[in-house]
């Protein structure tokens, strides 16, 4: 079966590639000629996702699951939430994302917040399919390490001392909120093919 993934992120399809296994052909943006930036403007993390799937699959005619992805702040009512890549701005920059949510955190000793990942499968099923995937943390006053993206540097996991950004690709890998998305998308890929 083949499968596209509405992303070009070289990271992510290898990710994606090893929790799915070689019975399922996950193809990229490139490799069906979508070179367009997918519209991505809805108010949510499922809104979103399912936008850009469902271009793909308007567009192109091939089953699809796209992702979206936020940071989610217990004091902050949730933000940045869908708008995490550009909070602190459309030049969407990571430190500046960071040094806003601090300034915006600096008041508060609840520090609990998640990411939230969620997948959107179109094509396979008559409607879209949904997949969900969070790990709940703090946000710490300092930024430590230096590995991943985003707001790695301030988020440590439930159960751990260190921040993502501290941690290998591989530990982060085996805990994050895609990975517990992308594991849901491949078991329910693999009980529909067997
Ligand atoms: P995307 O939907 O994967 O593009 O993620 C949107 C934004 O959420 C990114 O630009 C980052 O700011 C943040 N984000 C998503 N995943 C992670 C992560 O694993 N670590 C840190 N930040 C992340």
């Amino acid at each position: 079966m083949r499968l596209c993934f509405a992303s070009n992120n070289k990271h992510k399809l290898e990710e994606i590639r090893n929790v799915v296994g070689g019975k399922i052909d996950i193809i990229s943006l490139a490799d069906i000629k979508c070179y367009e930036e997918l519209p991505e403007t809805r108010t949510t993390l499922e809104g979103n996702s399912l936008q850009k799937a469902e271009y793909v699959y308007d567009h192109f005619h091939v089953a699809c699951f796209a992702d979206d992805t936020g940071l989610e702040v217990d004091a902050l009512n949730g933000a940045p939430g869908v708008y995490s890549a550009r909070y602190a701005g459309e030049h969407r920059n990571s430190d500046d994302n960071i040094a806003l949510l601090l300034q915006n955190l600096r008041n508060d000793t609840n520090r609990r917040a998640q990411f939230r990942t969620v997948i959107t499968l179109v094509g396979l099923e008559a409607e879209p399919v949904f997949f969900e995937g969070i790990i709940r943390g703090e946000i710490i006053h300092d930024k430590k390490g230096i590995s991943g993206f985003g707001y790695d540097p301030v988020f440590v996991p439930e159960g751990h001392s260190r921040t993502f950004a501290e941690m290998t690709l591989e530990e982060k890998n085996q805990l994050s909120h895609r990975a517990i998305a992308v594991k849901k998308l491949a078991e329910y890929l693999r009980n529909r093919t067997v």
